[in-house]
Parts: C-alpha cells; structure tokens; sequence
C-alpha cells in the first residue's frame, strides 16, 4: 500500500505530521511518499502542483492531504479543485459526527459551480454551473450506497436552478432504483434545518458548493472546524482531508487542532479496508479528548503535538 503524504500549506504542515504517525504506528510496513503540493511551492518555483508531483499522486493508493492556501490572485488555480478532477475524486464525504449528531454529507465534488468555466468581461464576469446528468447519477448512487437504514435527503435549489432540476430528478431516480425512502429539501431550508434538527438527517446528497458551505455550518453542530474530516473518493483515487483550510492566522503557532487530520487517516484506513484501525483511531481522538485536554479552538491550551503524542499514548 502506497500513500502519498501532502503537508501543503499553513497548518497542513502542522496537523499532516501528527496524522501521518498515526498511520505509521498502525502500519508501518506501508510505503509513506510525501509530495510538495501548494502556495509553498508556487512562490518557490512558479508552480503549485507539478507534473511529477501529480503522478506521484496517482500512482499512490490512498492520498493524506493537509490543506493549501489559495490567494486571490487570478494567475493562480485553486489545486485542490483541480486535483480533485485530474484524479477523477468524485464524491466528497463529510461526516458531521458527535454530541448526538450523525450526519453524512455527500457533495458532489468535480461539477456544479467549481466547473473552472468562467470568464470576465468589461464589468461584469460569469461562472458556469455545469450539471450532467453522469455526474450527477454517479454521486447520487454513490450516496445512496452509504444510506441503507438511514434518512436519505436531497438538497437542492430546484425550483430556481435549471441545473439543479437536473440533479433532482436524477438523485430521486437513483435513491428509488436502490430502494431508499427520500426526502428532499431546499439547500436553504435545509441548511436551518440541519443546525436545528440535527438528529433527523442521516446521509444529505447535494451539488458541489451547496456541500461545502452546509459541511462547513454544520461543524458548529459538533466544536467547529478543527474537528471535520472529509474524504475525496473516486473510482479509481482517494484524498483524505481535514474540511479545515491551511488557517494562516494560526500558522506557526503550534496549536491547530489535528483532530480533523486524525478523523481523515482514520478515513482512510477504513477505505484502505482496515476498519479496526479506523475505529482505534477515533476511540483514541475521543479518549484525548475526554481527558480533558483540547487544542486552543475547543477552549483548552493543548498544542498540536502534545495532543498527537496523547492519540498515540491511546493507540498503544
Ligand atoms: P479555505 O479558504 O482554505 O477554506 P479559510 O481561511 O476560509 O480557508 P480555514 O483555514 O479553515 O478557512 O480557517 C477558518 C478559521 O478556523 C480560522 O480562524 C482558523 O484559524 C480556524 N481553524 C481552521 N482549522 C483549524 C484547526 N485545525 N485548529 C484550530 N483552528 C482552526
């Protein structure tokens, strides 16, 4: 088993470590490759992700990514974005879990509003939200697979999105043909709906930036951002990353909460079919926490490699 290690950017270079040795202490016999992806690597040569750095990407079985910065400069392409569609990740799954909350949210990753197809003209500029109907059975489907004896819930803005008409119907066909119940929601309702009835949802289907600004509302359900892990998945490719982003206003600092990271190895090893070790993983994060110590976010003043050293003392 190969996994491509990528620190990144910020915190990504804090919180990467301690999720790393976690993998180590569990399996040691793996092949651990770290790439230089990131905002790091564009000042230092002009470009953010290299062709060598992609295909070691895809030669790796699984990829544990920390976080990149995207600065507002129009030369400059957001590479997670667009890692996710050289690599075909497809179906981005964030659990929102704890405090009696068990939620699922499935986002469609590689379409929707991120399609990259936009423009500007004199005082005005446009970008294309691209809907397919392959996409958006794939993740449909996909969601479906991981909703039996759960609430599956559809979120979309169909009744003013064209697009998003498109989704619907397709996610309803795919949720019927895998013989689940549905509901459905608009992308608005739901997001109140998720922060005020969290125990009623269990897997959410949704397009691509609707996904990522529900997942991220729905972290304060649970402590925040420090705490979400997600996974990028495709057929042929998986990313393990914290929701959180590369946090320059604690880089450096020592105290980002690596919980999110630990949560995406402990992904990860559940997708690489070691489902014990997941389980480890997150009955030592939860064993950390209990004891009381917590990274500056969560109101404590652990920093991040004493709480990584506490994971790993739970790890045995
Ligand atoms: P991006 O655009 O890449 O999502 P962002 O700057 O919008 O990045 P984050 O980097 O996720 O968002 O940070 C948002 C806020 O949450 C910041 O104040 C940051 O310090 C805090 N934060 C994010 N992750 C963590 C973490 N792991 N531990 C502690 N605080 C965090």
């Amino acid at each position: 088993m190969k996994v491509a290690v990528v620190p990144g950017d910020g915190i990504g270079k804090e919180v990467v470590p301690v999720a790393e040795a976690v993998l180590r202490r569990l399996h040691p016999e793996w092949d651990y490759v770290e790439v230089e992806i990131g905002y790091g690597r564009w000042k230092r040569c002009g470009e953010a992700l290299g062709a060598e750095e992609l295909q070691a990407l895809r030669e790796a079985d699984s990829v544990l990514f920390g976080a990149v910065t995207t600065p507002p400069d129009p030369n400059y392409q957001s590479v997670i974005v667009r890692l996710r569609k050289e690599l075909e990740l497809y179906a981005n799954v964030r659990p929102v879990q704890g405090a009696g909350v068990d939620i699922t949210i499935v986002r469609e990753n590689t379409e929707g509003l991120y399609s990259g197809i936009e423009w500007e003209l004199p005082g005005s500029a446009c970008t294309l939200r691209v809907v397919t109907e392959a996409g958006s059975r794939r993740i449909a489907r996909f969601a479906a697979a991981r909703a039996k004896g759960r609430r599956f819930t559809i979120g979309t803005k169909a009744n003013v999105l064209k697009s998003d008409a498109l989704f619907r119907r397709c996610a309803i066909e795919e949720a019927e043909a895998a013989g689940l119940e549905w509901e459905e929601k608009y992308i608005d309702a739901l997001c109140l709906g998720v922060l005020m009835h969290p125990a009623h949802y269990g897997v959410v289907v949704t397009t691509n930036i609707f996904g990522d600004i529900l997942s991220d509302a729905a972290g304060a359900l649970v402590g925040g951002l420090g705490l979400l892990p997600s996974a990028n998945i495709g057929d042929d490719h998986a990313l393990f990353e914290p929701v959180h982003g590369s946090a320059p206003d604690i880089e450096g600092k020592g105290i980002a909460n690596p919980v999110a990271a630990l949560r995406s190895a402990a992904m990860l090893l559940d997708h690489a079919g070691d489902a014990a070790g997941a389980a480890a993983v997150e009955a030592a994060v939860t064993a950390t926490l209990d004891t009381g110590m917590k990274t500056p976010d969560l109101g404590g003043s652990a920093t991040t490699a004493a709480f990584g050293e506490a994971v790993l003392g739970h790890l045995g």
